[in-house]
């Protein structure tokens, strides 16, 4: 299959769409970006890779990371995280409050924010330098010892996190956490102040691609069945309360971010990034969401 000729054609069609959406401006850091930035990267099983655009230019990838956190913390608990954190999707905003109250601190899914801070709590319990260990996951995955965290967007987040510790103090309340709520929210807003490409992130997400096993090293990440499980939660969850809708369009897992990133994969054949940093009313990527739609249909492949 030529992607490289479909992606290229997409990117041309959908620049029109520069300007429809919105940068992220709640965290102040993230509102610096150049909005009209707009890149595809993908890599296949196989060893191939098609990229277009800014492909290879480096951008915060936000909540995706709750798919790494979630990958290193699975493999040690197994099902135990499941005690602490549901495998529904919320229907709400990924921030919100109110659920998290009438149902006494568990949240819904480990995508949204709550859910993605208990996560984040255990793998703090599991290591003794979680900021390190998540770099070093993230790095071996992806095959590039060159990530970092952005201190600059770190620092900003950590500076506009009040809704983050307040849902951090609820399920502190409700005995759903293990640490102090502010080291939680540092090593939080570190991993989601991660900056990748779109190329870096397609080739992070090839385990999953390839059933839990990475095709760098053939190192078994996760079990099969883990790694079902992770894609089953992308796909109803990944999404924040556009889960569905992703679903439908593009038929595939995949996980957003607020810096503007959407990653995806179809099952033992390939991981797609899109970068374009201007949001839809869901905070997903505008360009991101319908590229993933175009894509999916163009090439008649999808999970259905
Ligand atoms: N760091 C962001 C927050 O917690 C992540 C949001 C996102 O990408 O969904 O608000």
């Amino acid at each position: 299959m030529n992607y490289e000729e479909v992606i290229t054609r997409i990117h041309q069609e959908l620049k029109s769409y520069w300007g429809k959406g919105k940068v992220a401006d709640y965290i102040p850091a993230l509102a610096e970006v150049e909005p009209q930035q707009y890149g595809i990267a993908i890599e296949t099983l196989d060893r191939q890779s098609f990229q277009v655009g800014e492909a290879k230019v480096r951008f915060s990838i936000q909540s995706i990371s709750k798919v790494f956190t979630l990958s290193m913390v699975t493999r040690h608990l197994g099902d135990r995280i499941w005690k602490s954190v549901g495998r529904e999707p919320s229907g709400n905003p990924f921030n919100s409050l109110v659920q998290l109250e009438y149902e006494r601190g568990i949240p819904r899914n480990p995508f949204i924010n709550a859910g993605a801070l208990v996560v984040t709590d255990r793998l703090m319990s599991l290591y003794a330098h979680p900021k390190d260990a998540i770099l070093n996951f993230v790095r071996t995955i992806c095959g590039n010892d060159d990530i970092y965290y952005d201190k600059h967007i770190a620092q900003s987040e950590k500076a506009n996190a009040d809704r983050n510790m307040a849902l951090g103090y609820l399920m502190k309340s409700f005995g759903n956490m293990e640490n102090d709520i502010e080291s939680v929210l540092d090593v939080y807003c570190h991993q989601c102040a991660i900056s990748m490409s779109c190329v870096d992130l397609s080739r992070a997400f090839l385990f999953l691609a390839n059933r839990g096993l990475n095709p760098f090293n053939q190192e078994q990440i996760l079990s099969v069945s883990q790694a079902k499980r992770l894609g089953a939660l992308m796909l109803t969850c990944g999404f924040y309360d556009e889960s569905g809708d992703f679903a439908f369009r593009a038929g595939v897992p995949g996980k957003s971010g607020v810096g503007g990133g959407v990653a995806a994969y179809i099952p033992g054949s390939l991981a797609i990034t899109v970068w374009s940093p201007e949001l839809n009313r869901h905070g997903n990527s505008l360009i991101g969401m319908e590229t993933l739609e175009r894509f999916t249909t163009d090439i008649r492949n999808s999970i259905f």
